[in-house]
């Protein structure tokens, strides 16, 4: 009790000194994206255009944050051991493996949501009152239907994670984690990637041109993921013979609907496998 009144307080003397962060509108996900030197950052990891053989394993732990008292976990265990073979399998071409704690922690917070912890920038409090700094922490929380997901991240000097609490965790709703895309694209974020469209949500808002010319400099800096307008689609096949952007309907890290996305790129894969290998290596179980 006296856990959940200290949690309680600290929320509230946060939101009552005027510090909110406001979620822009559009954004589903609340992780940050980075500066320009964090893009360069990114491109570095792509001087040798292969894929190393040695997969990477982390820790993860799951910690679900229930606003009911009598939740029990029991009830969503099966589909959980779907969302964690899911992972698996979709990070396999960047050999990076996952190693989930058998016992998955359960914490009652009446009040606490992922819009909230957002809002209020409670994640480094959520690492330690209830997660680890050795494994990742991947965090399933009530969500208000606003935010699908949040990876607190760096924009630039990436080397600083080794040394940083707070940005070993993934923060998922308790409905999109079970979608099969919304887990990879924030573990995309975890690794470095940008979303597609890069840093504004409006559709047609991109700094990427069409043609791509400058994808060095824009969009989500990587140039084997087209411009990408974040556009209103009508389905997954589109014909865009007449539009000028032919973006990656099926890319997780694009805003397109969960029913299109099932793919990262070549150039995706290689900064997944290298950004941990470079800036998590602190993470990887030995
Ligand atoms: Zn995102």
């Amino acid at each position: 009790m006296k856990k959940i009144s200290f949690l309680l307080f600290f929320a509230l003397s946060i939101s009552c000194a005027n510090k909110e962060i406001a979620i822009p509108e559009g954004y589903a996900c609340g992780s940050e994206f980075c500066t320009a030197s964090g893009g360069n950052s990114l491109q570095l990891l792509l001087t040798e255009n292969a894929i190393p053989e040695e997969v990477l394993r982390f820790p993860i732990q799951i910690i679900w944050i229930s606003n009911q008292k009598d939740f029990q976990i029991n009830t969503v265990k099966k589909n959980l051991n779907s969302t964690i073979h899911n992972l698996n399998t979709t990070l396999n071409t960047s050999h990076i493996a996952f190693n989930f704690s058998p016992e998955i922690k359960v914490v009652y917070d009446k009040k606490l949501t992922l819009e909230k912890l957002y809002r209020n920038d409670l994640a480094e409090y959520c690492i330690s009152k209830y997660g680890s700094n050795e494994k990742i922490n991947l965090f399933i929380i009530e969500s208000e239907g606003i935010l699908n997901g949040y990876t607190p991240v760096l924009t630039e000097r990436f080397d600083r994670y080794k040394n940083k609490k707070g940005y070993n965790s993934v923060f998922i709703g308790n409905k999109a984690v079970f979608n099969k895309t919304t887990l990879a694209h924030e573990i995309g974020h975890f690794f470095g990637l940008q979303h597609t469209f890069g840093k504004e949500v409006t559709p047609f808002s991109t700094d990427e041109i069409p043609t791509g010319t400058n994808c060095f400099s824009s969009g989500d800096w990587l140039c084997d993921t087209p411009a990408d307008p974040n556009m209103p689609i009508k389905s997954c096949n589109q014909n865009l013979e007449k539009s000028n952007f032919k973006p990656l309907f099926n890319n997780y890290m694009s805003y397109y609907p969960n029913v299109c996305k099932n793919a990262f790129t070549k150039e995706q894969s290689i900064i997944m496998h290298r950004f941990a290998y470079t800036y998590r290596n602190h993470l990887i179980q030995k």
